[in-house]
């Protein structure tokens, strides 16, 4: 028996996208119900919420947490950030690879008994990179790598296109991919760029990327390679990409 349910027990963590909370998704609260004062309050919330934008927090470094306009919490490979900044309640992990500067997930202690996690290891498989409709945003996995220290069969970006149609890029740890071109039909908003020119591009390759992707903002992150230091505004005033955004560690913008 114990073996059977070791077995139903690995089984059960086998899904493509892993709930991280306690209960699985679609759960319906018993409280809830279907009656009519409770669906009105429901629609007077969701068009509150359609009056209100979707919030981007970057936390330094690689590490990024979007609060959509129907205040779902979207956390993007922790690691930098303080406690305060990983206190609202996840919904969604995004984790772009396996390097120790992107993986912390347990800086994010409050999750959503829903809260679901997609890593390079749902968003790749079998060399296809995979798309994740969720309720209030589509997660679109993209190539990453190229260069010695990522390998792309290993590594991806995201695009999340949140509920109101804002598009958000984020590289992930890369060098110039084959499929930057392709990215600029996809109308992208607000996108990163990693350029630290240690571990990945540089400054110079990023900004030639951002040329490629077209974004209305291009925003340069994952700067430095010194330890313990998240961000450098000098070396992001050097990023020479067209429509240049700098957002500040701890900023937080309106998308
Ligand atoms: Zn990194």
């Amino acid at each position: 028996m114990k073996v059977l349910s070791n077995m139903l027990f690995s089984i059960c963590l086998l899904p493509l996208v892993s709930a991280c909370g306690g209960t699985s998704s679609g759960t319906q609260n018993a409280d809830n119900g279907n009656a009519p004062e409770n669906q009105e309050k429901q629609s007077v919330l969701e068009n509150s919420a359609e009056k209100r934008s979707a919030k981007l927090l970057y936390m330094g470094h690689g590490s990024l947490r979007i609060t959509t306009a129907e205040g779902k919490v979207i956390y993007i490979d922790p690691f930098a950030g303080n406690e305060k900044m990983y206190s609202p309640a996840a919904d969604l992990i995004l984790v772009t690879h396996n390097h120790f500067d992107h993986t912390q997930t347990d800086k994010i202690k409050n999750r959503n008994a829903d809260c679901q996690i997609i890593t390079w290891k749902e968003a790749l498989k079998d060399g296809k990179h995979q798309s994740f409709d969720l309720e209030y945003a589509r997660i679109e996995a993209v190539e990453a790598g190229y260069n010695k220290n990522h390998d792309v069969k290993e590594c991806v970006g995201y695009i999340i296109t949140l509920s109101d149609g804002k598009t958000v890029y984020v590289s992930g740890d890369t060098s110039k991919t084959r499929q930057m071109p392709q990215l600029a039909e996809k109308n992208i908003d607000y996108a990163f760029f990693c350029a630290d020119g240690t571990y990945n591009m540089d400054l110079d390759e990023a900004a030639e990327c951002a040329r490629l992707v077209k974004a209305k903002h291009n925003i340069p992150y994952h700067i430095i390679s010194k330890q313990g230091v998240f961000f450098d505004r000098k070396r992001a005033e050097q990023f020479n990409a067209p429509d240049r955004l700098i957002i500040d560690e701890g900023e937080e913008i309106e998308l």
